[in-house]
């Protein structure tokens, strides 16, 4: 492993580039604490440069343009060098972000698929003809790439994340700017270089790296900027699309979640429990996925608790460069100290604590123990907040329609997973639970072809699936008439 760390330049324009004021900032590992990535730290200037770069390559540059067949081979190119450099991405994040090698190179091959699923859909963006508008009149519906997308990504799935979004507006014909989470930029910057290599031309993706505020809000705010495709927290995402009133630009969110799992006596118990540990400590709970809460109906009873709690248990935590890791560091501080405050919460507002809800001492680093709250009520902060760390609440219901009506009590809605062997059962609580996506009988799994998105404040739009190309585009309306046309005015109608 190499000790020093690396130094990452931007890319605008088609040019590897340092921030024109020369600033830097750098990343420490979350688990190792020591610097591990060296970034030019962006500001408005930089930001304004990306955008005209990239606003130059909408308006002038053969990509919007070119035949969906060959930028749909470019896109397969991207894809395989993202296979061939996947050891070496995976390493990446996990210095920057503290999550298991094991999980993150898994997650480099679900970046090669997006990549080659959106390339398939290069050839697919197509509109509607009307041929029943009466004689003489044709309707043609175009589909039109939308133009300058500035996409924002958070940092617990760095390339995952951008890969749901860039590949699919590169498909439509966009020209993009994108801005890293500033504690995980170094694989976004990498995918710069295997963009260039690969075949995109200069302009069509510039890569800014620096902080929220200015970089991401001089993006959200530019009237350059035709869509902003952001990933982050409900707060954030709510300034945003504050900011995109300037120019009314489109809005796509994709933001938190309190995401239940919800257990009937007649499951497959012993495949829920996995389903139930896996949801809510994959990725440290830093997941906007995160099956924080578990609804156990009541039959089930404290044997069923207990084999949960011994099963979190026994969930392995360490550094996440062994290969036997399931639960690394917490990113930073901050998130840290927010996680072991919503654990105190918990205690004082009456959840009993079953296990976990300390720090863990490793060495170095920042690690939290799997911790399991039971006896959680729906109004306690515990059940309605994303705490976004390896906590889960355990709630319980007494049949499926408090099952729903507990399950709706957040204002989120973006996933939810359902355990029986009843199909009516699974049917009915799926149609009741106000989500974008609902897991029967799994939990968080994901396709490039089954579209992803959050009902109430978990976000706006769809990503993945045929649909996500629909997002980066307008509909424009060609209306054609043919043979002679009835005219408006007549002649001998007078003039008053
Ligand atoms: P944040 O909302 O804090 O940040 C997300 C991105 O927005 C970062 O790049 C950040 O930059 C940038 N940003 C910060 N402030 C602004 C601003 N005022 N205007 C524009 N951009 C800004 O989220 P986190 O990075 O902390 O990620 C965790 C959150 O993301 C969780 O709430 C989680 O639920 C959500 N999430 C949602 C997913 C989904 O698909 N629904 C998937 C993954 C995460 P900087 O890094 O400099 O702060």
């Amino acid at each position: 492993m190499n000790q020093q760390p690396t130094k990452y330049l931007m890319w605008i324009g088609g040019e590897k580039v340092e921030a024109l004021s020369g600033e830097k900032f750098d990343r420490a590992s979350p688990a190792h604490d020591r610097p591990v990535g060296i970034y030019p730290r962006a500001d408005v200037q930089d930001t304004e440069h990306a955008i005209r770069a990239a606003r130059q390559a909408f308006d002038y540059s053969t990509w919007p343009r070119m035949a969906g067949a060959e930028r749909s081979k470019i896109l397969l190119r991207v894809a395989s060098q993202i296979r061939e450099r996947a050891n070496e991405l995976a390493e990446i994040e996990v210095l920057e972000s503290g999550k298991p090698i094991v999980q993150a190179r898994g997650e480099m091959q679900g970046c090669a698929e997006l990549w080659e699923y959106a390339a398939t859909l290069c050839r697919h963006s197509y509109g509607d003809t009307y041929n029943n508008l009466g004689p003489g009149m044709v309707g043609l519906m175009f589909r039109e790439p939308i133009g300058v997308v500035g996409m924002i990504t958070p940092w617990n799935f760095p390339l995952l994340i951008i890969s749901q979004k860039l590949p699919f507006a590169l498909a439509a014909g966009c020209t993009c700017v994108v801005k890293p989470s500033e504690l995980t930029p170094g694989t976004t910057l990498v995918l710069g270089d295997i963009l260039h290599a690969a075949g995109v031309p200069a302009g069509v993706v510039n890569i800014v790296t620096g902080f929220g505020v200015p970089v991401g809000t001089t993006m959200s705010a530019h009237p350059d900027v035709d869509m902003i495709s952001f990933t982050g927290s409900t707060e954030v995402g709510r300034e945003v699309m504050a900011a995109a009133r300037v120019n009314l630009k489109k809005v796509e969110l994709e933001l938190g979640g309190k995401n239940p799992q919800i257990v009937f006596p007649d499951a497959d118990l012993e495949a829920a429990i996995d389903a139930i540990v896996f949801g809510v400590y994959f990725n440290m709970g830093e997941c906007c996925n995160s099956g924080s809460r578990v609804l156990l109906h009541r039959d089930l009873g404290t044997d069923f608790i207990s084999r949960i709690i011994d099963r979190a248990r026994q969930v392995r935590v360490g550094d996440p460069l062994d290969e036997k890791t399931k639960v690394g560091a917490i990113i930073n501080e901050e998130q840290f100290g927010k996680i072991l405050g919503y654990i105190e919460n918990g205690k004082e507002t009456g959840a009993q604590l079953r296990l976990g809800g300390e720090r863990l001492d490793l060495g170095s680093g920042r690690y939290i123990a799997p911790t399991v709250f039971t006896g959680v009520e729906p109004e306690m902060v515990i059940a309605k907040e994303e705490v976004f760390g390896p906590v889960l609440s355990v709630l319980t219901f007494n049949n499926p329609a408090e099952a729903i009506r507990i399950a709706n009590s957040t204002m989120y809605g973006l996933s939810a997973g359902i355990w029986t062997r009843d199909i009516d059962t699974a049917f009915q609580v799926s149609q009741g639970v106000r989500a974008g996506t609902i897991w029967i009988n799994t939990f968080m799994d994901g396709y490039p072809e089954l579209s992803f998105g959050g009902y109430k404040q978990s976000g706006l739009g769809r990503e993945l699936g045929r649909f996500a190309l629909d997002e980066f585009t307008e509909l424009k309306t060609v209306q054609l008439h043919l043979g002679p046309r009835q005219n408006w005015w007549v002649p001998n109608e007078g003039t008053t």
